[in-house]
C-alpha cells in the first residue's frame, strides 16, 4: 500500500513531447544523416552531398536536386506528424518511401539549430526557415538552386543529457560513415559525397550496380570475390551479390540487406545466410553480402521500430527459404558458380554469360582452393581438381570425363542395409584421379570409426572422411552419369503411393514431372492436393516412396517458381543421393570400407559436397609433427 499522493495527470508541452520523440528517433548525429538522406532519396535527388563537422556533433549539412518544398509548405515540414508520403493509416501498409512518419524534422529541430533552405523545380526563389530549439524563424525568400539544403548544427545543445553521451568525434563519424555507406549502397545509382572536416571522405558518381560501390567502400578484393545471385519466387525478388567464403567476417556487421530500398537488420534472414554458407566457413566467421529483397510493399510492415531498421515479413518463412535456397543453389550449381562470378573490372556491361572463363575458372578453384584450407584439408591436395573451368555437370551429356561406374550389391547380409550398395573396389576411378596428388597408397589401412568416419592413410598425412558426404558424393556421380546417358532404371511400384501435399506442393511436383520422370520417379495428380507416386529410381532400393516424394518436393519448393532444367535436376540428384547413401551410424564391413574409400578422390571436391559441409579432412605429416614437437 503506497502512502504517496495521487499524481495528477497533465498533458505534455508540444516542446516536451517532441524532445520524447526526437530520442527515439534521433540518438546521434549519424541517426540525423540517415533521416535527411532519407528525404532527399524520397525527395527523388539524382545528387546528395553530405557535408559533416566534428563527426556531425557541431554540423551536417545534406544538400539534394530533389524535387524540393514549396515555400507555403516550409512550415509543415517542420511540424510533428507531417508528411507528404502517406495520407491515411490504410497506406501505412503500402509504405512505398523510405520516410513516412513525418516526425523527422520536427525532431531534429527541436534538439538543433536547424535550418532548411528550398526551392521546388519551376520556382523563381527559394525559402529559408531557421529554427532553434524549436522555436521556428521564417520562412524568408533566399535564393538557392532547385533542391533542399538542410543544416543541422549544435545537436542536442538544448538536451545536455543526451550530448553528454556522445562518444568520441571518430566514433561518432564511424555512424555517420556506416549511416552513409548503407544508403549509398541501396541507391547506387544516385550521386553521393560525403565531407568531412573538409576533407572529401567520398565521391561516388552514378554506378551500374552496387559492385563499383563495394569497391569504393571496401576495396577491389571484395568487390572481385561478389558472386552474383537472383532468384524470384512469387512476388518476392532476390537480388545482389555474396562475397566468396575466401571474404568473411568476425560480425554480421557486412551483411547488408536492402529491403525495399531500406537498410533492415533481420535475425531470420542473418540465420538463413550463416546456414547457407554452412561448411564453407569457420565457426565464428560470417558471410558478407550485398542483398535486395524487393516485395509489394503490403507484404511487410516498415512501422515496427521508429528507426525503422527492423521489419515484419507477412510471410517470413519464405523469404528465410527462399535466401536460403538460392543462396545454396548457387553454391551447388557448379555451372552457375562457373557462369555467375564477375570479372575483375568494369562490370556495368557485358552479359554474365560472356563472362571470361579463365577468369571464373580461377574464382572458383579460389572457392574450392579456400574451403580445403580453412577445413583443414592440406593445400596441394586439391591441385588437380576435375577441370575447374568448366562446369562438373554437364547435362547435355557430352564430354564426360568419367565412365559410369559398376554397381554391385554386397551380400555380406550383416552389415549391408537392405538395397545398400556400395561401388567395388575393383570399379576405375575416373580419369581425374589420376594425377591426384593425394594418391591412394594401395591397399594401406583403412578403419571405420564411431561407425561414422573413415580414417585412412595418405601420401600426405592422415585423411578423415565422412562416410556419409563421401557415399553420398559417389551417388550422386553415379546416378548422374546414369541419367544423362539415360540408363536410369525406374522401378514401377507395386501399389501407386498416395501422397497428400499442399497445394503449391503440388503444383511444384506436376511442373516437374518431366524432370522427376527422368530420376525415375513418375508421379501425377491424383485429385484434390494428393500427388501419386508410380514409379522409383531401381537405384534406391528399399525406401519410402512418400518420405522420398516429400523430400524431392522440398527441393522442388527451394528452387523456386521457374528453376533451370539442370538446377532442378542437380537438386534432385543430391536429393536422391543423400537418401539413399549410408548414414553417420551405419556400421561397414571392411570391404565396404575399401570400396568406398576407392572412390575418396571424390571427397577432395569440397565444393560439391551437397550442404557445403566438407566430405574429408586431411591432418598432414608436418601438423602431426609439429604438433608432437618433432620438428
Ligand atoms: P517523412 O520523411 O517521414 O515524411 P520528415 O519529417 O522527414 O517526415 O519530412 C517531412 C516532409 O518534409 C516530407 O514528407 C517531405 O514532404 C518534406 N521534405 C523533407 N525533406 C525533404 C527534401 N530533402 N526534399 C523535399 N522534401 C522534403
Ligand atoms: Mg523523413
Amino acid at each position: 500500500m503506497s502512502t504517496a499522493t495521487l499524481p495528477t495527470i497533465r498533458q505534455l508541452p508540444p516542446g516536451v513531447v517532441n524532445k520524447i520523440a526526437a530520442g527515439e528517433v534521433i540518438e546521434r548525429p549519424a541517426s540525423v544523416v540517415k533521416e535527411l538522406l532519407e528525404n532527399a532519396v524520397d525527395a527523388g535527388a539524382q545528387r546528395i552531398d553530405v557535408t559533416v563537422g566534428q563527426g556531425g556533433l557541431d554540423l551536417v549539412r545534406i544538400s539534394d536536386d530533389g524535387c524540393g518544398i514549396a515555400a507555403d509548405e516550409l512550415l509543415l515540414a517542420v511540424a510533428s506528424h507531417a508528411t507528404s508520403k502517406i495520407r491515411d493509416a490504410d497506406d501505412l501498409f503500402r509504405v512505398d518511401s523510405l520516410g513516412f512518419r513525418g516526425e523527422a524534422l520536427a525532431s531534429i529541430a527541436e534538439v538543433s539549430h536547424f535550418r532548411l533552405r528550398s526551392r521546388p523545380q519551376g520556382a523563381a526563389a527559394g525559402a529559408e526557415l531557421d529554427v532553434r530549439g524549436g522555436q521556428i524563424t521564417g520562412p524568408t525568400p533566399c535564393g538557392c538552386p532547385v533542391g533542399t539544403l538542410v543544416e543541422v548544427r549544435n545537436l542536442f545543445f538544448n538536451v545536455p543529457v543526451r550530448r553528454k553521451f556522445l562518444r568520441s568525434t571518430q566514433t561518432e563519424m564511424g555512424h555517420v560513415t556506416e549511416a552513409f555507406t548503407r544508403l549509398a549502397l541501396a541507391l547506387p545509382g544516385i550521386h553521393f559525397t560525403l565531407r568531412h572536416n573538409e576533407r572529401t571522405v567520398y565521391d561516388l558518381p552514378p554506378a551500374a550496380d552496387v559492385r563499383t560501390r563495394v569497391a569504393e567502400f571496401f576495396g577491389r578484393e571484395l568487390a572481385d570475390a561478389l558472386i552474383e545471385v537472383e532468384s524470384m519466387d512469387r512476388d518476392v525478388k532476390l537480388s545482389g551479390f555474396v562475397a566468396m567464403p575466401s571474404q568473411s567476417r568476425a560480425n554480421v556487421r557486412m551483411q547488408y540487406l536492402f529491403l525495399n530500398g531500406r537498410a533492415i537488420r533481420d535475425r531470420a534472414l542473418q540465420h538463413a545466410l550463416g546456414e547457407s554458407y554452412r561448411g564453407l566457413l569457420l565457426t565464428g566467421r560470417y558471410p558478407i553480402c550485398f542483398l535486395r529483397i524487393e516485395m509489394p510493399a503490403d507484404l511487410v510492415d516498415v512501422n515496427v521500430h521508429p528507426t525503422k531498421l527492423e521489419v515484419r515479413f507477412q510471410d517470413g518463412g519464405q523469404i528465410y527459404a527462399q535466401l536460403l535456397g538460392t543462396l545454396r543453389t548457387r553454391f551447388l550449381s557448379t555451372d552457375l558458380t562457373a557462369r555467375g562470378v564477375a570479372p575483375s573490372s568494369a562490370p556495368q556491361d557485358g552479359p554474365a554469360a560472356a563472362l571470361d572463363a579463365e577468369k571464373a575458372a580461377q574464382l572458383r578453384q579460389e572457392l574450392v582452393g579456400w574451403a580445403k584450407g580453412e577445413l583443414g584439408l592440406a593445400p596441394g591436395v586439391g591441385a588437380a581438381e576435375p577441370p575447374l573451368g568448366e562446369p562438373a555437370i554437364d547435362w547435355r551429356g557430352a564430354a564426360l570425363g568419367t565412365r559410369p561406374l559398376e554397381l554391385v550389391t554386397l551380400d555380406d547380409a550383416a552389415v549391408a542395409a537392405p538395397g545398400r550398395r556400395l561401388p567395388t573396389p575393383a570399379v576405375p576411378t575416373p580419369t581425374s584421379a589420376a594425377a591426384n596428388s593425394a594418391a591412394w597408397r594401395g591397399p594401406a589401412p583403412a578403419v571405420q570409426m564411431h561407425n561414422r568416419y573413415l580414417v585412412a592413410e595418405v601420401e600426405e598425412g592422415v585423411m578423415v572422411i565422412d562416410q556419409h558426404a563421401l557415399h553420398e558424393r559417389v551417388l550422386y556421380e553415379q546416378f548422374r552419369e546414369r541419367v544423362l546417358a539415360g540408363e536410369l532404371e525406374a522401378q514401377q511400384l507395386l501399389a501407386p503411393e498416395p501422397v497428400p501435399l499442399t497445394a503449391a506442393e503440388l503444383a511444384a511436383a506436376i511442373e516437374a514431372a518431366d524432370t522427376l520422370a527422368q530420376l525415375g520417379v513418375r508421379v501425377e495428380a491424383f485429385g484434390g492436393d494428393t500427388l501419386l507416386v508410380r514409379s522409383l529410381p531401381a537405384m534406391l532400393g528399399s525406401i519410402d516412396p512418400a518420405e522420398l516424394a516429400r523430400e524431392l518436393v522440398t527441393r522442388l519448393m527451394d528452387c523456386g517458381p521457374a528453376p533451370q532444367r539442370r538446377d532442378l535436376l542437380d537438386h534432385l540428384l543430391h536429393t536422391l543421393a543423400c537418401k539413399a547413401a549410408i548414414k553417420a551410424g551405419d556400421p561397414l564391413a571392411p570391404d565396404e570400407v575399401e570400396a568406398l574409400l576407392a572412390q575418396r578422390h571424390l571427397a577432395q571436391d569440397a565444393h560439391h559436397c551437397p550442404h557445403g559441409r566438407p566430405t574429408a579432412l586431411v591432418f598432414t605429416r608436418q601438423e602431426l609433427d609439429r604438433q608432437f614437437k618433432r620438428t
